[in-house]
C-alpha cells in the first residue's frame, strides 16, 4: 500500500490515494447521484452527480477520520505512523511498529471503530433538528448510516479488520504471547475472508447484487490475513532463536608470533573465506582481518607480526551465545557490520555470527530448505535471500 499518490498530510502524516480509490469514489457518486435523480427527477444532472460526488467525499472524509483515531492513539504511544492510504476497500494506516501491551495494542485498535460511532452519534442526533425529507437532512442521514456501517463492520473479528486487532489483543493477554494472539485472529480473519468469498460467489449466481463487491473484500481480507500468519511465523521463530543456535565455530586461531609472510603462505592462501583470531601465550589477541595486509607494505610483512595488526577483542562488537539472534541482526544492519565475534561467559572466543549464519538458524527452525550451494553464496554475498530477509523481519518485531 505504498503506491499511492501523495495529496498532502494531516497531523504530519503523510495521506496517500490508491489509484483504485479514483474508480470506487466514482462509482459511489454515480450509484449515489442515481438515488438523487429518482428522488428529485426535477433536478438536473449536474445537480445530482455533484450530490453524489459530494456524499461519496464525505464518505472518505468518515474513512480517514477513521485511520486518524487509530493514528493519534498510536502516537499517543510513542510509535510512528508512516502514511494513511485510502483506497478502495476503505483506508490504511500504516503504523511503524506493534504496541508493547495487549492494553495498548487494544486501544490503537478501538480507537476507529469508536471515532466511527461517535460520528454516527453526532450525525444522528443533528438530523433530529433537521427537516425531514429535506436535502440535507437526506445527505446527513446517509453520512450516519455510512459511518455506523464503518464502525460496527470493522468490528467483526478477523484479520485485517479491527476486530481481529481486538481479538489478538485479548488473545494477547489471557496467554500472554503476542504471537498467539496473531496467529488466532489472523486463523479467523482467513475463515471469514473464505465465508465472504463463499457467500459473495453464491449470491451473484443466484443474480443478487454486491456479490462480486463481497467476494472481492472477502479474497482482500483473506490474502491479508494469510500474511499476518506468515509474518507472525517468521517473528516468532526468529525471536525464539538465541546466537547460540547461529554461531559458526569455523575459526583459525593463528600464533601472534608469525610474521605476516608466514600467515599468508601457511594461511591465507589456502583456506577458503576463513575468519581468523591470533593468539599468543594462551591469550586471545585479537581478530586478523586479510584485508588489512594490502594497506602494509610487501617489505614489512617479515617484519610484522600477525599479533600486531589484529584488532583486540575489547575494540571489536562482540556478544554472547545467550544474546537474542535479533538484536545481532539489527546490530549489523545499525552498524553496517559483515560479521560479529561471539565470546564465552570467560571472554574466550567461541566463534563469529554473519548473516548467512542467521538465516541458517532460521531455516532450520523454520524447516525452510537451505542447500549448501545457497549457504555458501550467501556467505560469500553477505546479504540476505528475499524469501528470508532477518533485517526486515526484525524491524517488524518491537524492541525491548
Ligand atoms: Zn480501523
Amino acid at each position: 500500500m505504498r503506491s499511492g499518490i501523495r495529496v498532502g498530510s494531516v497531523l504530519g502524516i503523510p495521506l496517500l490515494i490508491d489509484p483504485s480509490w479514483f474508480l470506487i469514489i466514482t462509482l459511489f457518486a454515480f450509484v449515489n447521484s442515481m438515488e438523487w435523480q429518482n428522488r428529485f427527477p426535477e433536478w438536473s444532472m449536474l445537480v445530482t452527480w455533484g450530490i453524489g460526488l459530494v456524499v461519496a467525499l464525505l464518505l472518505f472524509a468518515s474513512v480517514l477520520l477513521h485511520e486518524l483515531g487509530h493514528s493519534a492513539v498510536a502516537i499517543s504511544q510513542g510509535i510512528k505512523v508512516n502514511s494513511i492510504t485510502l483506497f478502495m476497500f476503505g483506508g490504511m494506516a500504516a503504523i511503524d511498529s506493534e504496541s508493547k501491551t495487549p492494553m495498548r495494542a487494544f486501544a490503537v485498535a478501538i480507537a476507529g471503530p469508536a471515532v466511527s460511532i461517535i460520528l454516527f452519534g453526532m450525525l444522528f442526533g443533528f438530523n433530529t433538528f433537521l427537516v425531514e425529507g429535506s436535502p440535507l437532512s437526506i445527505v446527513v442521514g446517509n453520512l450516519a448510516r455510512i459511518n455506523l456501517v464503518l464502525g460496527t463492520f470493522n468490528l467483526i473479528p478477523g484479520l485485517p479488520l479491527d476486530g481481529g486487532q481486538i481479538l489478538k489483543a485479548i488473545v494477547w493477554k489471557i496467554t500472554g504471547s503476542r504471537y498467539k494472539g496473531t496467529h488466532w485472529a489472523a486463523q479467523t480473519g482467513l475463515a471469514l475472508g473464505w465465508l465472504a468469498i463463499a457467500f459473495g460467489l453464491f449470491t451473484t449466481f443466484n443474480g443478487g447484487g454486491g456479490g462480486l463487491w463481497i467476494a472481492l473484500l472477502g479474497w482482500f481480507c483473506a490474502r491479508n490475513a494469510s500474511n499476518y500468519d506468515r509474518v507472525t511465523s517468521f517473528q516468532e521463530a526468529l525471536v525464539g532463536l538465541k546466537v547460540g543456535d547461529a554461531v559458526a565455530r569455523e575459526f583459525r586461531v593463528v600464533d601472534g608470533r608469525s610474521t605476516l609472510r608466514e600467515f599468508v603462505d601457511q594461511y591465507l592462501l589456502r583456506e577458503e573465506r576463513p575468519v581468523f583470531f591470533a593468539a599468543s601465550d594462551g591469550r586471545y589477541q585479537g581478530l586478523v582481518r586479510p584485508e588489512e595486509l594490502q594497506t602494509i607494505e610487501r617489505s614489512l610483512w617479515e617484519q610484522k607480526r600477525i599479533g600486531d595488526i589484529a584488532i583486540p577483542l575489547d575494540q571489536l562488537p562482540t556478544v554472547t551465545e545467550s544474546t537474542p539472534l535479533v538484536k545481532v541482526v539489527r546490530r549489523l544492519e545499525d552498524e553496517g557490520l559483515p560479521r560479529m565475534v561471539v565470546l564465552t561467559p570467560a571472554g574466550a572466543v567461541s566463534g563469529v555470527v554473519d548473516r548467512a549464519d542467521a538465516v541458517k538458524a532460521m531455516a532450520k527452525s523454520m524447516k525452510l530448505p537451505l542447500s549448501d550451494a545457497d549457504f555458501a553464496r550467501l556467505k560469500s554475498e553477505g546479504g540476505y535471500p528475499a524469501g528470508l530477509n532477518l533485517a526486515a523481519i526484525a524491524s517488524t518485531i518491537p524492541e525491548g
